[in-house]
């Protein structure tokens, strides 16, 4: 959500934000039925959520949107008999889709690159600092959408899809892919067996996933006796016991089988086959997810479905990208390097620059400047 943020920046957020939706209506089609979900949304930049808001029809949800322009919305995985009710108890879940989220990682701070701003006095700056130099204060990293870590968790999130493929047997029409607008991906399943799974259920999906609990002891006997049929070991303990076996195989006459040497390649396979989740949003049936095809405020792009067939080639920055292209005057504090629509736009520091609607809308969602005029 936009923090801060000067009347004139949000008046332009919200006149992008609306063309868009003005344009795209038809693209803002909640996971049904519209009457059975809960939606919430950010308004303005000093409120807080409006939850409970539910509607009785797609139209009434359409106009919601186009008079009160959001900067965020939501919607709820779950359905309930009266998804307006304020307390969670008397809404009366029905069941709800199971939800994924793997967020990218932040990159690595880099002394020419990183920029910082204070957020008791307002200072900022490039390069890395303990504290702010000007009153001492904690400071607060800025950070634009970085490619490769977007890669990265575009890779978790394949991973992920096929282990709901492979090991849970879901069938991929079932699972919806889409980026989540700023730094994340988001992955939605709505076939009818998992709807109902209890949070104790998507508790031990999520254990699965993270590869928590997992008894090393057992598969340190089984590897020592060599006595199991590698077939006989399905899923994730099956994938651990290879990746051990091939550790073990690419050692150079090393006496490999102590326990300390077996569990550190347990330990390694784990590492590398575990799916990087937010286990919270999984396990919590009444999280409000974002809206497909809504606008994400913290970057003025917007969450878009990815096709599983083209999952590992997708472009966010790009493809994401879907407010206009008119130049605008924006008035920079600071902002590192950052690429949207295949182009590289700046560093900036105490300037003011034109810009198209999409960077200028991207650097008010960041905080890193102001709209100054079109
Ligand atoms: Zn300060």
């Amino acid at each position: 959500m936009v923090a801060g943020v000067l009347e004139a920046s949000l008046e332009f957020l919200k006149r992008e934000f609306f063309k868009y939706y003005y344009e795209n209506l038809d693209r803002l089609v909640p996971p049904g039925p519209i009457g059975k979900r809960e939606f919430g949304f950010f308004l303005d930049k000093k409120g807080g959520m409006l939850r409970h808001k539910c509607f009785n029809n797609l139209k009434d949800f359409h106009e919601f949107v186009l008079k009160e322009i959001p900067l965020d919305i939501y919607v709820s995985a779950a359905r309930y008999e009266d998804p307006g009710n304020r307390d969670m108890g008397e809404k009366k879940l029905i069941d709800a889709e199971l939800f994924f989220d793997i967020d990218a990682e932040s990159a690595a701070l880099d002394s020419d690159e990183s920029a910082w701003i204070c957020l008791k006095c307002g200072k900022y700056d490039y390069g890395i600092k303990e504290k702010c130099p000007a009153c001492g204060s904690d400071i607060e990293y800025l950070e634009t959408v970085n490619e490769e870590q977007l890669n990265k968790a575009l890779k978790e999130t394949d991973k992920l899809v096929r282990i709901l493929t492979d090991d849970f047997g879901i069938n991929s029409n079932s699972i919806h892919v889409f980026f989540s607008g700023n730094r994340g991906y988001h992955v939605h399943v709505n076939q009818e067996e998992f709807l109902s799974l209890t949070a104790e259920s998507r508790r031990e999906l999520v254990d699965y996933l993270l590869i928590q609990g997992f008894e090393e002891k057992k598969l340190i006997e089984v590897l020592r006796k060599k006595s199991l049929i590698i077939n006989d070991l399905k899923g994730v303990i099956g994938r651990i016991y290879r990746r051990v076996l091939d550790s073990i195989s690419s050692g150079k006459n090393e006496v490999v089988y102590t326990k300390s040497r077996l569990l550190k390649y347990i330990n390694q396979a784990i590492e590398e086959l575990k799916v990087r989740i937010d286990p919270v949003v999984t396990i919590d049936t009444h999280r409000l997810m974002r809206m497909p095809n809504s606008i994400n405020s913290n970057s003025g792009m917007a969450k878009r479905a990815i096709e599983l067939k083209k999952l590992l080639s997708f472009n966010p920055l790009r493809e994401a990208v879907v407010l206009g292209e008119g130049e605008v005057i924006v008035k920079v504090k600071i902002a590192p390097r950052f690429k949207l629509c295949g182009r590289t736009f700046g560093p900036f520091k105490d300037e003011e620059v034109e810009l198209p609607a999409y960077a200028a809308a991207y650097i008010v969602c960041k905080g890193m400047g102001e709209y100054a005029g079109g």
